[in-house]
């Protein structure tokens, strides 16, 4: 049998995230002994409990001792603390990493606490769910779906010249072996992809639900009553981690603030079309919008059943 790819894996953080890595870690063989930590003591408890770490650790420093592959997947904005204080036990060649949904501020907060002959590759798994902690975790979440590198230095997806390929290299493999499709980005083209694709969707489904709260007359009961159209949808996106999507859109700042400066000049086109009673450009538009989904599904990135499989009857016992 040839030997893992990395010998010591440390997860710090035990969320969904952590949860999933280490168990695809573990399903894949990419590590002799997988080590997890987790702020809280119930949430190192329950990891202990569910047993997909070799090793839950009491603090941060005991699980990134001796790892070679360093994995950050708390909230982002529990990066620089966490890097300055595994930062004295880190070992030369080893590699850090995070799967933080931003990358720029985490270039910023991780970098100047990385020594001199450790490598920091940032990384973004686009996978997840609106579930979160350590009985979120399952080991397919990462099956099929891109994984982003952002390493320090790269001008825009060219990683041919950045000072620690090889790290780079080994990284993309690790996450090739989780099931990952892996791409390079310069960090900040980063920012602003998942600023429209990810954050910004997320901002639209927490205020909808929120302006739907607000107007209690209606929502006393008819929202949940009726709530098969397309705001079920979004209550699910709202229902994401409040601490994970704080951190994110104090630290993705400029990308959100920008993409939402867009989204606020469509919006007032389609306010006109709807005033102006334009038919056509509604139709044009909604034309549009119908093809991206069907690009979406032909990529594999997500399911063509109707109303994502909601109705499907149950499978038949064989
Ligand atoms: P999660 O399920 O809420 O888990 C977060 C974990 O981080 C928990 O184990 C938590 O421990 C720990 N933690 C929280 N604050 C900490 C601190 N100050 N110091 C040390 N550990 C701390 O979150 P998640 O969904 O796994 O997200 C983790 C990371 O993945 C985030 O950076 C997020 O941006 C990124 N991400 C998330 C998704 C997604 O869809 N969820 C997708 C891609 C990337 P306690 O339970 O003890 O508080």
């Amino acid at each position: 049998m040839s030997e893992p790819l990395f010998n010591r894996v440390a997860v710090l953080g035990l969320g969904l995230l952590g949860a999933s890595l280490a168990l695809a870690t573990r399903r894949a063989g990419l590590a002799n002994n997988i080590a997890g930590f987790a702020r809280s003591p119930e949430t190192r408890a329950r990891a202990r409990e569910l047993g997909f770490c070799d090793e839950v650790c009491e603090s941060a420093e005991d699980a990134a001792k001796g790892a070679d592959l360093i994995v950050l997947a708390a909230p982002v904005g529990a990066f620089a603390v966490l890097a300055e204080t595994i930062a004295p036990v880190l070992e030369p060649g080893a590699i850090v990493t995070d799967v933080g949904s931003v990358k720029s501020a985490v270039v910023r907060d991780v970098s100047p606490h990385i020594p001199d002959g450790v490598h920091f590759v940032p990384g973004h798994p686009i996978a997840g769910t609106e579930q979160s902690g350590p009985d979120a975790g399952f080991a397919e979440l990462f099956d099929g779906r891109w994984c982003i590198l952002t390493p320090i230095g790269a001008a825009e997806d060219d990683v041919a010249h950045v000072a620690d390929r090889a790290e780079v290299e080994k990284l993309a493999q690790f996450w090739r072996g989780c099931g990952s499709d892996v791409d390079f980005m310069d960090p900040h083209h980063h920012d602003l992809v998942l600023a429209i694709t990810s954050h910004l969707p997320h901002l639209i489904a927490y205020n909808i639900v929120g302006t739907a709260a607000d107007l209690e007359t209606v929502t006393q009961s008819d929202v949940i009553k009726y709530s098969a159209g397309g705001f079920r949808d979004f209550t699910r996106i709202a229902a994401s981690d409040p601490t994970m999507w704080r951190d994110i859109f104090l630290n993705n700042r400029e990308a959100v603030l920008e993409m939402l400066g867009r989204f606020a000049e469509d919006l007032s086109a389609l306010q006109r079309a709807i005033r102006w009673g334009d038919g056509d450009a509604l139709f044009t538009l909604f034309t549009r919008t119908r093809d991206i989904r069907r690009g979406i599904i032909d990529a594999g990135q997500d399911s063509a059943v109707p109303d994502f499989g909601r109705h499907a009857k149950p499978a038949e016992d064989e």
